[in-house]
């Protein structure tokens, strides 16, 4: 196994459960990938370096399989799963109970549920058909029709039909932002319906102690097995791994490119070349004195908050991203994870995560542009900065070579990249025994491991071992 995130490890447990000797080469000197935690600011305040909010681990048919509470991981739900701050001091608000959040929402609560409902109530049929290859025979067809029916559509112009109020809009275009696509593009709409269903269906929690908790569970459950993980050895040649007789890539498709050198076929070579990646993102974290001073009540009892105002400006700053010059007013995406997890700061200090949305490979500094956005929201959020830790995309791809360019989903989430990912090949390469497994390959982005799990299944397949 070539790299250590939680596709990587999800499929090294795999094989290690059938019996395979498997070892895990991570380039990095800590493992977890996308899903690690450090000291970033001051000492005793443990950020989550990627990622941070997990409704599609807590979702995922393959994490479901494996005994990961045994092995030290523990879900926390904040009281709000999500909320949004409006100018003038209010909020919308998600809350895990739908019925909740419909009477919240008001004049468009029952727009809101009637849409939603279906997805929610069957949230368990409906995972495990979107978290994998989309071309292949739907075990529910009317609830994949109905979802795609929802999610074809642009985000933007979705809300603006669906909804009559600005909070609703504004809570709709936020959850849509998370595909890192213009709200004007077809599919858009797709990240919206499933985050919020999600958020309904099984809240979007933190993990105790931070993202790493996650890889930790996910290593620990691996050498139960007999497995080996070699951290700080980074793979550069197919040729250093002749004797295995299985190899999966947690890479991306550039990665793959060089480690496989000339081995790769021509038309292979081109189609791994033409794949395209997306916008990056600037991160922020910060050490914190006291909690952010949101305006609104309903933000501090709120695990994520999107910060960034009204659909229209939501819209522009994600419409930004094709460009050469980032929003300056990004939209910002915020976790408060002290709130509600002690083990992340000293006594009554606390740690704040955030992120924006920037053209991929953008040199520009957002730090300031995104604390301009929370204090908007959260007059007086600066006075409280103990110490504060900025990411570039540059430095982003320096601590994970998989985020090229600051793409945090492993290349383009559009139509045609989520169904061909990378190539019509999905997980198999033209090399006997070589396969990819990173979310570059299906469902995609984020962590839930399914990328992992797929690839290490069509492996075993192909070799009769499953
Ligand atoms: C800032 C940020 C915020 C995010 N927020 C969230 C969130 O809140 N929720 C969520 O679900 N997802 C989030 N994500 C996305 C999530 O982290 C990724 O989608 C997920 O980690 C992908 O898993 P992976 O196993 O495919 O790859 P990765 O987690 O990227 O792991 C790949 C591993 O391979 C190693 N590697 C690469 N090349 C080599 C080589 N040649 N030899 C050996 N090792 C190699 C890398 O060092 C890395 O450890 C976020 C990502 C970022 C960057």
């Amino acid at each position: 196994m070539v790299g250590s995130g939680p596709n990587g490890l999800t499929a090294a447990i795999v094989l290690a459960k059938a019996g395979l000797r498997t070892t895990v080469f991570e380039a990095q000197p800590t493992i977890g990938g996308g899903a690690r935690s450090a000291e970033l600011t001051l000492p005793g305040f443990v950020h989550d370096v990627c990622s941070a909010v997990h409704p599609l681990a807590v979702s995922s048919p393959a994490f479901a399989r494996l005994p990961l509470a045994e092995h030290g991981l523990e879900w926390i739900q904040p009281p709000l799963p999500l909320a949004h701050p409006l100018d003038g001091g209010s909020a919308a608000v998600m809350a895990m109970p739908l019925e909740e959040t419909c009477a919240r929402l008001g004049p468009d609560g029952a727009a809101y549920r009637r849409a939603i409902s279906p997805l929610v109530r069957h949230w368990r049929d409906l995972v495990p058909m979107i978290q994998g290859p989309l071309l292949r025979v739907p075990a529910h067809p009317w609830l994949l029709a109905r979802f795609g029916a929802l999610s074809f559509w642009p985000a933007a112009p979705l809300a603006q039909r669906v909804f009559r109020t600005d909070a609703a809009r504004a809570l709709f275009a936020g959850i849509a932002a998370h595909s890192v696509m213009s709200l004007d593009a077809l599919g858009s709409a797709a990240f919206g319906w499933l985050l919020a269903a999600a958020g309904h269906a099984v809240g979007w929690p933190i993990p105790r102690g931070g993202s790493q908790a996650i890889a930790n569970a996910l290593a620990s459950y691996f050498k139960s097995l007999g497995g080996r993980i070699v951290a700080g050895h980074s793979i550069e040649s197919l040729g250093e791994l002749a004797d295995a007789s299985l190899v999966l890539c947690d890479v991306t498709p550039r990665q793959f490119l060089a480690i496989a050198g000339n081995r790769l076929p021509d038309r292979f070579n081109r189609q791994l070349e033409s794949y395209r990646y997306g916008p990056g993102v600037f991160k922020v974290d910060w050490a914190l004195s006291a909690p952010i001073p949101w305006q609104a009540a309903e933000c501090s009892r709120a695990g994520t908050v999107h910060v960034g105002g009204s659909l229209d400006e939501i819209a522009a700053s994600e419409g930004s991203l094709s460009g050469a010059t980032p929003s300056g007013h990004p939209f910002v995406l915020v976790v408060q994870p002290s709130l509600f997890d002690s083990s992340r700061a000293p006594a009554g200090r606390h740690t704040a995560w955030a992120y924006c949305h920037v053209p991929h490979a953008s040199t520009v500094d957002m730090t300031d542009r995104i604390e301009s956005q929370i204090e908007r929201f959260a007059p007086g959020f600066r006075a409280c900065i103990l110490a504060r830790h900025s990411m570039s995309p540059a430095d982003l791809e320096r601590h994970n070579a998989n985020l090229v360019g600051g793409d945090i989903t492993g290349g383009a989430q559009d139509l045609r990249q989520l169904v061909l990912r990378p190539t019509r090949l999905l997980y198999r390469t033209p090399l006997n025994g070589v396969y990819l497994c990173s979310s570059s390959t299906p469902p995609g982005g984020a962590v839930h491991g399914m990328c992992g799990f797929h690839a290490s299944h069509a492996a075993l397949r192909a070799r009769n071992l499953h």
